[in-house]
């Protein structure tokens, strides 16, 4: 029953005036008002269809009458006591439909004012007005105004005072918050002298301790998950010795940034650790995390382990496999494991007598056919492309291996431990040195022939470039005739160079065979879909359209303008829009005025709001009641450490209840995840 006392407003209403009929007359003749007096000359009006009525009356004080209307109501005049008082909360309407308004002569009466469908409450034990008044959001088919009540006479029934508390006194007063009891109190009834600017900021002290609860559960669940999946011991041991580090030395192909130093000396040092790594390595697009990655593999190699390297698309493992192949292939033996790689069962076996000491490869990896001899690494790469589940299933196929997953998508801080919080984070936060920034213009579609002009140009000069196209999902298959249709048009446009059309429902091996002619420079212009999206190097291209730019995600936009700027030539990015909506336009200017990923990604948060990055698509993921990541950032920091300082002192009896509070909450998310 208490749980009901957590189902919170969502915002309120200052419902505290009063006025008198005379001033509400007298007024400005519009907005909400309230009102109290006895109501008279009711009368239901008329029933027009099943469902649908009409109540009329009058409300009448000391000062005058004012009409009332109310739909579907049809109970209220048997309710009403013609004695009583009654507080109307509701929104003031000309009573007429204003045929005659806008002639209405300088002088003339003003038209007469009703209330519309106002709440009606007797005045001495109003709820719905005369009151800062609580706005909930409807549970089923539970209206805000029943709610109201309801929760309005669940707090006259339960005792506060019995709700458990988990919340240490000391950081309570720490904060200077109030106890559960009183913020549920006050918030389902906030007094009369409550600001509400501040409570519509969510910065009184009882929404700051709800805010501040949930954050030092969230920060406490995801140390104390994370304890439990790096308490198992490791199986693999590593060597990283002097063989070891001189075959790395041979295999760079160029000096590492610091980034990447860092990030790989962070990798060493876990995989040299008691537990199994959990670690993700973050880096904007063309941060180079791919030799990151290719490097660590290699360690495991020297050390007579398997890795495994997953990637969300056949084109992307093809070429992760082209390349870790160039960089690795000299040493170690490389498979792919796809759909439709070739002799699939001969694969699978070399890979489980161990022969394949390094599998690239799709979901095919993680089917259930699949055994490794020894699989020591396991890399996700892209991981915000796979859920959860699968990153576990790919662990699955071998004893504790260690695990390094990758994402471009550039996610601020805060939400990085939301979604992340279980593993540990590498940043690369620099790019490799030689590149060019890119110069990224936003144009209408009127514009279109200039920018297809200059492309002209600068494809006669040799220029490599990419043309995208939006890709609805619902109608993949329209859409790769469209595509096919629409790179026939625009190659037409460019008869002396040498043009393909790329798309996702493409044979894997035309598609590879497309983008190796690209990377070769034997085709210069693709059109292609959001195929290239993720991961295609080709550091000679330079140019790139994105056409119905509107259509695209602001992150979306980000990952495919890292296509180009790869290489030291300088490159372009031009995005072609049609009709914008206020969103789409704000979109737009921040791509044109950014190329930081995490620029890009704050602002992308800001206007969309977390819940987009934190929907359901990632499992394990709390959405918070009342926190909000962005907005509470402040709180987060304190939260964390609060949750540090409590988790140096774990057992002590003091936090008995808040420990099994969090406990209870960790094996919740284990257990999700291993369902799910
Ligand atoms: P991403 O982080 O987007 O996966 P990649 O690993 O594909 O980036 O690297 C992008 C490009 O930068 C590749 O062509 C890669 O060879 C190159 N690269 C990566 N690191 C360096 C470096 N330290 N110096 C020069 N080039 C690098
Ligand atoms: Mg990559």
């Amino acid at each position: 029953m208490t749980d009901l006392l957590f189902h919170l407003p969502f915002r309120y209403e200052d419902r505290r005036a009063i006025s008198s009929i005379a001033e509400v007359l007298s007024g400005p003749g519009a907005g909400f008002v309230g009102v109290v007096g006895r109501i008279e000359q009711l009368s239901s009006v008329f029933v027009r269809k099943r469902g649908l009525s009409l109540v009329r009356g009058v409300v009448r004080d000391d000062s005058g009458e004012l009409p009332v209307v109310w739909f579907n109501r049809p109970f209220l005049p048997k309710q009403i006591a013609p004695d009583a008082l009654y507080l109307l909360w509701g929104g003031l309407q000309p009573a007429r439909a204003s045929k005659s308004e806008g002639k209405r002569e300088k002088g003339a009466e003003a038209p007469a004012l009703q209330l519309l469908n106002p709440t009606c409450e007797r005045a001495e034990s109003a709820i719905h007005g005369a009151r800062i008044a609580p706005i909930y959001p409807t549970i089923a088919e539970f209206s805000t105004v029943v709610l109201r009540r309801l929760l309005d006479a669940a707090l006259d029934r339960l005792d506060l005072a019995a709700i458990p508390e988990h919340l240490p006194e000391a950081l309570r007063t720490r904060h200077d918050l109030p106890p559960i009891g009183a913020a549920l109190h006050y918030l389902h009834r906030p007094p009369d002298d409550a600001d509400p600017r501040e409570l519509a900021a969510r910065r009184t002290p009882a929404q700051l301790r709800l805010i501040y609860g949930e954050l030092l559960d969230f920060q406490l669940e995801i140390a104390r998950f994370r304890a439990l999946a790096t308490r198992s011991p490791r199986l693999h041991r590593y060597r990283i010795d002097e063989k070891v580090r001189a075959a790395a030395r041979a295999i760079l192909p160029f000096r590492l940034t610091s980034a990447q130093k860092r990030a790989l000396g962070e990798i060493a040092t876990d995989l040299k650790g008691p537990h199994p790594m959990l670690r993700l390595l973050q880096g904007d697009v063309g941060s180079g995390k791919t030799i990151v990655a290719a490097l660590s593999l290699a360690i495991a190699a020297e050390n007579g382990l398997q890795g495994a390297f997953m990637a969300p698309t056949e084109l992307l493992a093809e070429q992760h496999f082209a390349s870790l192949d160039r960089l690795l292939g000299g040493r170690y033996r490389i498979g792919l494991l796809t759909a439709s790689a070739p002799d699939p069962a001969a694969r699978r076996e070399a890979l489980a007598r161990g022969e394949i000491q390094i599998a690239v490869g799709t979901h095919a990896l993680i089917q259930e056919g699949i055994r490794f001899a020894r699989l020591g690494l396991a890399v996700v790469d892209e991981q915000h492309r796979f859920g959860v589940a699968q990153r576990r299933l790919l662990q699955a196929k071998g004893e504790r291996p260690d695990l390094l997953v990758m994402t471009a998508t550039p996610i601020p801080r805060s939400l990085t431990l939301a979604l992340y919080g279980d593993l540990d984070l590498s940043v690369l936060d620099e790019l490799p040195p030689g590149r060019s920034p890119i110069a990224t213009e936003v144009v209408s579609a009127a514009r279109r022939r200039g920018v297809y002009a200059r492309l002209g140009a600068d494809l006669a000069a040799g220029a490599r470039a990419y043309v995208v196209f939006p890709l609805i999902e619902e109608s993949e298959e329209v859409d790769a005739g469209s595509v096919a249709e629409l790179g026939a048009l625009i190659r037409d446009q460019f008869p002396d160079v040498p043009s393909a059309a790329l798309h996702g429902r493409l044979p894997a091996a035309e598609r590879e065979a497309i983008l190796r002619s690209f990377a070769a420079g034997t085709i210069r212009l693709l059109v292609a879909t959001t195929v290239i999206e993720v991961g295609i190097d080709v550091p000679e291209a330079s140019w790139m359209v994105i056409e119905s730019a509107e259509r695209f995600g602001l992150a979306q936009l980000h990952q495919l303008r890292g296509r180009v700027g790869r290489g030291s030539a300088p490159s372009r990015c031009v995005a072609i829009h049609g009709r914008l909506s206020e969103e789409g336009r704000r979109r737009l200017e921040v791509f044109a005025e950014t190329a930081d990923g995490f620029r890009i990604a704050e602002a992308d948060l800001a206007i969309r709001g977390p819940g987009e990055l934190l929907g359901n698509r990632q499992s394990g993921v709390p959405l918070f009641r009342v926190a909000d990541l962005l907005a509470d950032e402040e709180w987060l920091a304190r939260a964390r450490e609060d949750a540090h300082e409590l988790l140096a002192r774990w057992d002590d009896p003091e936090l008995a209840a808040l420990r099994a509070r969090i406990e209870a909450r960790v094996r919740r998310r284990a257990g999700a995840l291993d369902a799910g």
